[in-house]
């Protein structure tokens, strides 16, 4: 990968590392360490049935606080790792730290629930994608209906066989597959009948336009109604008002996750949660 590239990346920790002489080296150090460490950390948010108000899920997000540089955002490091070649690293860590959490909560209390991944597409893609995914199960005895994968759906814009495969192998495990970002990727429709996906996650860009005219409530319906013609799942994102509330409510969304109900919260404070919704 060539510097320019990461450059942009990099952009925006430049101010706080003058003085170093090679910023990327410096940045992707950094992050190695932070893996191996294990100084990433996953935060989780609630998923939500709209109808009941229950939680039903969540979704595991990464978090990255470097001492000196501070809390970097998984918009800008992601993409770094995707560039530096640590993604499958970094999703593998991921994953098998999301099963161990799981087994923990096992552990305390009937924990009956589904945690969704993102992975990215180069980690995804990999040959030995669904054997690692496999080990993982073998090893830490959860089961993989406790888990979805997210994939953008940018990342299904160059599909092929190879990839409807792999998903099907996935969904053969017992895990759930969703589309995140959806309408975002400016693809072709016709890739989803193909696809043996079970969610659409309505891009938040999307629900946010809810609230700024007919289009936006319009976009938003068709979108609800495309995923039931599908027989998908539906789960609006970045739900912050109450008004955008109402209007899922009226189009029969099912799910619904953002800040309005809960933030991604640490493991203490998602564990309380899980224990109050089963009440
Ligand atoms: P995403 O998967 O679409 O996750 C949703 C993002 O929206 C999260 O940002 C979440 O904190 C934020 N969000 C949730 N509700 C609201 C809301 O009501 N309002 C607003 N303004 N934002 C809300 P976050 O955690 O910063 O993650 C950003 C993106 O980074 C994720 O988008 C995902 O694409 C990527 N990402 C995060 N964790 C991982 C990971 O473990 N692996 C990979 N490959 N990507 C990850
Ligand atoms: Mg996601
Ligand atoms: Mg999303
Ligand atoms: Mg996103």
């Amino acid at each position: 990968v060539s510097k320019s590239r990461k450059g942009n990346q990099f952009e925006l920790f430049k101010h706080k590392l003058v003085g170093k002489n090679d910023h990327i080296l410096v940045l992707e150090t950094k992050l190695r360490h932070a893996l191996k460490q294990n100084l990433l950390e996953l935060h989780y948010q609630p998923k939500m049935d709209l109808k009941t108000g229950k939680l039903v899920g969540m979704e595991a997000l990464l978090r990255w606080n470097d001492e000196e540089l501070g809390q970097i955002p998984p918009n800008e490091f992601i993409p770094f790792a995707e560039e530096c070649g640590l993604i499958s690293d970094i999703g593998e860590w991921v994953l098998k730290k999301t099963a161990l959490q799981i087994k923990e909560w096992e552990k305390h209390f009937l924990y009956d629930l589904r945690v969704a991944v993102n992975i990215s597409p180069l980690h995804f893609k990999e040959p030995d994608f669904v054997d690692k995914l496999n080990a993982i199960f073998e090893e830490t005895k959860v089961r993989p209906e406790h888990l979805e994968i997210e994939l953008t759906e940018m990342s299904m814009m160059d599909y092929n066989k190879d990839l409807i495969n792999k998903i099907q192998e996935v969904k053969r495990l017992g895990l759930t597959v969703a589309i995140d970002d959806f309408g975002t990727g400016y693809s072709s429709l016709g890739y989803l009948k193909q696809f043996p996906v079970d969610t659409l996650k309505i891009d938040r860009s999307f629900i946010v336009s809810i609230t700024e005219g007919e289009s936006g409530v319009a976009m938003v319906a068709a979108i609800i109604a495309l995923a039931q013609a599908l027989k998908l799942k539906v789960v609006a994102e970045g739900v912050e008002t109450k008004e955008q509330i109402e209007i899922l409510k009226q189009y029969n969304c099912e799910y619904v996750q953002g800040y309005y109900f809960s933030r991604p919260l640490n493991v203490e404070d998602i564990t309380l949660k899980i224990q109050k919704s089963m009440k």
